[in-house]
């Protein structure tokens, strides 16, 4: 039963809906919603609203916490690298469909399509 999750947001239970109304007859509150998945903030909220609220109450502080951005970031070409993918048609294994494209530079090189999932294997310099 309990594989549900909490919506994060710190005004879910405010929001008069029906879905969130629980409880036995007479006892009833308007409660957090529940589910065993969102579509927001990563899975944390059950609606933009949510993630606006939680946002507005602790964005602030978890900005300051995980270090605020004091000066631009400059793209570069060692930064510059998006994996991209061959559309067109084809077959899924050839070798040349997964690969980085450098944003400044366009040189291409290609990718597995191991490395094309893995959201940890880069290029850029971090
Ligand atoms: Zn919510």
């Amino acid at each position: 039963m309990s594989n549900l999750k909490l919506c994060q947001g710190t005004k879910c239970h405010t929001y008069y809906t029906k879905d969130r109304l629980k409880g036995t007859k007479g006892n009833k509150t308007n409660q957090t919603r529940r589910r065993s998945d969102f579509y927001y903030g990563k899975s944390n909220f059950c609606s933009m609203n949510c993630q606006t609220d939680w946002f507005n109450d602790f964005g602030d502080r978890a900005i300051n916490h995980f270090g605020r951005l004091e000066q631009p970031k400059h793209l570069t070409e060692q930064n510059a690298w998006v994996k991209d993918y061959d559309w067109s048609g084809g077959y899924d294994n050839r070798e040349d469909r997964y690969f980085f494209v450098n944003k400044i530079t366009e040189e291409r090189r290609p990718l597995t399509f191991e490395q094309y999932n893995d959201s940890n294997y880069t290029l850029n310099e971090r």
